[in-house]
């Protein structure tokens, strides 16, 4: 356990207090719409021509105009945060601490705001947002907590010499977020990277780079030097090989699809000109994610847990079920369960802004991907509920549930980041742990059972990152469930921990003849 540290506690939105709070906010954000933002490149605030616009996905409306870098301000970029390396990662640990401590006070401060402005950007409902701050918050403490930890070096076997080991940051991260948990993840990511004493570039997600920028400027707040952390908005595939390839680019810390995870990896590997270093990559990604129901479980309880870590958020959580592989003797019956909660999510469904259970996906690409998976899903299975979709106001889809899906149909192997639910019917756990196991990725997977052999046979051969039994496999919680996926679905990074912080830092062992 982590000596001082506590996980950050969501707010009450059913309190009259909490929603008179995010309804001023949100007319602070309104009265910001279509404002411009510019790249932050060594606290030099430089607009560009090219912007990126973003747009809320409810209702497609304009939020604002977000520059978006060239290559050329991207080196730049790069160079600035080397310069500042030089005198960042000499700064002593508790200094860095104290601007991270600086930077969860003013998250909290401007709690509802961050949460209006998530809401409106990403799609989330209220109580989505303000979890993912709390998130972010314990992230933010956790690192803070452990570099402290880890400055105290190693213990190492005494001898007659003068020996120490100590962890020493290691350079400029090009670091790159995901739009799902546009201000967690990347203030993670962002946040670990300064305590740890490196300086970094943040290439947002092109779909929530109003959310990052909002970030950015806590940082400048909470003290951070100008040049430790720069913001390049851009489009990946206009930026992204330039700023992984850049020989002065140390690691790259990447969330996001299989696709452009294996690209970077494979980008990072190639030694550019005048690069002194294997250059590190901390690549979390997709997943294909299942949950075994087997004849002993809570049949309603395992429904419920299915239905919430299918649909919460759209579908859109990396740790979402997507597939519900249920014993042949209680499917019907957990069918028909299922069914019942998807419906009262569809019932509660709604525009993010307000606050319903079920908001829009998060562009147009997304909404044209996971209905054509739909559609598909149609003919690979029997779609007993949803099914429905809309793009005429904003990006919405219902909550889909499709049975007697073929284990090899593709709904059910390829990842589709939408509330879509496929469900397998098994004859034994072997064949469930079987089709657990047969996709290329790794990141969660839940059994509900009451059978304790099952129980321990899955503790072993369930090969994910993040496991669970009787519960969802969604929600996992800093420090409580260190995330991370297996094969494709990442480097297993284990974000919150001290061993993620280990990415970011080399090891350096010092000996001193004491006899000469
Ligand atoms: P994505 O399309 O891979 O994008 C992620 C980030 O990579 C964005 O900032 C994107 O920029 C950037 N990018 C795109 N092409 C690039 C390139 N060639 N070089 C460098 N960067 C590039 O993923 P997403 O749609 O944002 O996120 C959804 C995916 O993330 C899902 O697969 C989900 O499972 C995964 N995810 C995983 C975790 C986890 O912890 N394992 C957590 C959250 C999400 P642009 O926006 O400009 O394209």
């Amino acid at each position: 356990m982590l000596k001082g540290f506590k996980n950050a506690v969501e707010l009450d939105f059913s309190l009259e207090e909490n929603r008179k709070k995010i309804e001023e906010a949100f007319k602070l954000v309104d009265a910001e719409k279509g404002k411009t933002y510019p790249l932050i490149i060594g606290g030099e605030k430089i607009e560009t021509e090219k912007k990126i616009v973003s747009i809320s996905p409810a209702d497609k409306e304009v939020l604002g105009y977000v520059s978006s870098c060239s290559e050329e301000l991207a080196n730049k970029a790069i160079e600035t945060a080397n310069e500042a390396f030089k005198e960042w990662s000499l700064t002593p640990v508790e200094e860095r601490v104290r601007c991270v401590r600086r930077l969860a006070a003013l998250t909290i401060e401007n709690r509802y705001y961050l949460d209006a402005w998530n809401v409106l950007e990403s799609g989330k409902n209220w109580g989505e947002a303000d979890g993912e701050l709390c998130e972010a918050l314990d992230f933010f403490n956790s690192y803070a907590l452990n570099m402290l930890e880890l400055d105290k070096g190693m213990d190492l076997v005494p001898t007659e010499e003068d020996t120490k080991c100590v962890y020493i940051p290691i350079g400029v991260g090009a670091i790159v977020p995901p739009w799902n948990f546009p201000f967690s993840i990347m203030g993670g990511m962002c946040s670990s990277a300064l305590v740890s004493g490196n300086t970094f570039v943040c290439k947002p997600s092109s779909d929530t780079p109003i959310v990052c920028y909002k970030f950015m400027e806590l940082l400048e707040k909470a003290g951070f030097p100008a040049g430790t952390f720069n913001y390049i908005p851009g489009a990946g595939s206009d930026i992204g090989d330039s700023i992984v390839e850049h020989p002065l680019t140390r690691f790259i810390n990447f969330t996001g699809s299989k696709a452009v995870g294996c690209r970077i990896n494979e980008h990072a590997a190639k030694i550019s000109k005048g690069q002194k270093w294997l250059k590190r990559v901390v690549a979390e990604m997709g997943g294909k994610n299942a949950i075994i129901v087997d004849s002993s479980a809570d049949i309603k309880k395992a429904a419920a847990g299915v239905a919430s870590s299918a649909f919460t958020f759209q579908g859109q959580k990396c740790s979402a079920c997507s597939r519900a592989l249920v014993m042949s003797d209680v499917y019907d019956e957990f069918v028909e369960e299922v069914v019942k909660c998807a419906a009262e999510l569809k019932a509660d469904q709604g525009a993010g802004r307000d606050n319903k259970a079920m908001g829009p996906v998060v562009n147009q690409a997304a909404f044209d991907k996971i209905s054509s998976y739909i559609e598909i899903g149609r003919e690979e299975g029997n779609i007993v509920f949803g099914g429905t979709y809309s793009d005429e106001v904003g990006y919405y889809l219902d909550p889909t549930v499709i049975r007697d899906v073929p284990k090899t149909a593709r709904i059910a192997n390829e990842e589709i980041f939408g509330p879509v639910l496929a469900i397998v019917k098994v004859e034994s756990f072997d064949e469930a742990l079987e089709i657990a196991n047969n996709t290329e990725y790794g990141l969660t997977g839940s059994v509900y059972s009451e059978t304790r052999k099952n129980i321990q046979r899955a503790k072993i051969e369930f090969n994910v990152g993040n496991l669970y039994f009787n519960r969802k496999c969604t929600a996992a919680v800093v420090l409580q469930h260190p995330f991370g996926g297996f094969n494709m679905s990442g480097t297993d990074a284990k974000s919150g921990t001290k061993d993620y912080l280990t990415n970011f830092l080399n090891l350096k062992s010092i000996t001193e003849d004491l006899n000469s």
